[in-house]
């Protein structure tokens, strides 16, 4: 079979060090622009102190909630504009960079990104914002961080349960890469090296949870899943989870633990050379085999319902993804294969 793609990488400067994101922070900040906007939650405020003590002439903005209200988007767009900054830092998990990410949109800003879950938006140009219940999303260059600082000591606060959900979801971006609408094989290999660094990490950031060595390996697979997921596209987890996170208001990375499993177990059958290809990034037989011992090994969660969703709301919710189904998606998705899949995703049972 002849080799032909096209594929475009997206322009960023990222540096990977445990324990410097401080100095690392102020020389990038340096080289952008001179009045930063730090943007941290109250929540994060251990993790966002030392940068903004590294920071003189910084202002604090704290106001953030997930999946980007426009009404908190709006304020923090005031809050640049007041405190006339010419660069933005962000120090969270997605919600804090999609907050950034909202004001570069409108302003141009230059975003230094500093991650704290393995959410990865920050090596996307993808942008989201809620309103009236409705989440609306794009891609804009202007809102792809220009640096990303990774420093795996600032995820050591993040809980058990929030690693493995965050990481499951990172694991997400590597498996939908390989079939979604702009799958190549440059983000094919990132996908799987994601695969092998988050199998391999996420057992130990829950065996030594003061270590390193496991949150420095999720990280950097957290990193190579969302430059796979930015390149490839939003293949059908990724569909489905964005319904059911907008809908049903579910919590983002629990939602793509959750229905991981279900959509690789229906897809990966028709496309056996990627099926192997993730089973050998598992190190398993199989690729569902593999997702399923890491499952167990790190007790994913199980069931949508576990996450607030109703038996009722099924139906709706089978419509809203039937209109969004990538075209090209392996296998054809009908409204049965959808309804066995959701029920068994909401219920927690295990895939065919
Ligand atoms: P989040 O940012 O809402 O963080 C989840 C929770 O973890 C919060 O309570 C936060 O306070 C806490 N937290 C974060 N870092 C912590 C740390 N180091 N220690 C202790 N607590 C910490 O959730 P998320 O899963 O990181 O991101 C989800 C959001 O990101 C969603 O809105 C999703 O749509 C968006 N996202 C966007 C893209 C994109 O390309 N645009 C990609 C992935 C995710």
């Amino acid at each position: 079979m002849s080799l032909t793609f096209t594929h475009e990488t997206l322009p960023q400067r990222v540096v990977f060090a445990s324990n410097q994101a401080v100095r690392h922070v102020a020389a990038e900040v340096a080289r952008l622009g001179r009045r930063p906007l730090v943007i941290a939650a109250g929540a994060e405020r251990h993790l966002a102190e030392p940068v903004l003590a590294a920071l003189p002439d910084a202002a604090h903005h704290r106001e953030v909630a997930m999946h980007v209200p426009v009404a908190v988007a709006e304020r923090a767009r005031a809050a640049a504009a007041e405190h006339d900054a010419d660069v933005l830092v962000s120090v969270g998990g997605g919600s804090t960079t999609g907050l950034a990410k909202a004001v570069a949109l409108t302003t141009g800003l230059p975003i230094v990104a500093v991650p704290t879950t393995y959410a990865g938006s920050e090596a996307t140009d993808v942008w989201g914002l809620t309103e009236n219940g409705r989440k609306t999303t794009g891609s804009d260059r202007r809102v792809l961080p220009r640096t990303v600082i990774y420093d795996a000591a600032l995820t050591l606060s993040l809980p058990a349960e929030l690693s493995v959900a965050s990481g499951l979801n990172a694991l997400a971006h590597c498996v939908d890469s390989m079939w979604a609408p702009r799958t190549d094989p440059v983000n094919q290999a990132l996908a799987l090296a994601g695969v092998r660094a988050l199998s391999s990490g996420l057992p130990l950031v829950l065996g030594e949870p003061h270590g390193l060595e496991g949150r420095e390996q999720a990280l950097y697979g957290a990193y190579l899943a969302a430059v796979a997921f930015a390149s490839a596209g939003s293949g059908l987890h990724h569909k489905i989870c964005h319904v059911l996170g907008g809908m049903f208001n579910l919590p983002h990375a629990q939602t793509h633990a959750v229905v991981l499993p279900q959509v690789l177990a229906l897809n990966a059958p028709a496309v056996p050379d990627r099926e192997r290809q993730l089973a050998e990034a598992f190190g398993a037989e199989t690729a569902s085999g593999g997702l399923r011992r890491l499952r167990t090994r790190i007790d994913a969660p199980r069931a949508l319902r576990d996450h607030g969703m109703r038996e009722t709301d099924l139906p709706a919710a089978i419509d809203a993804i039937l209109a969004v189904v990538p075209a090209g998606n392996p296998v054809p998705v009908t409204a049965a294969r959808l309804d066995l899949l959701l029920r068994r995703a909401w219920a927690g049972e295990e895939p065919e």
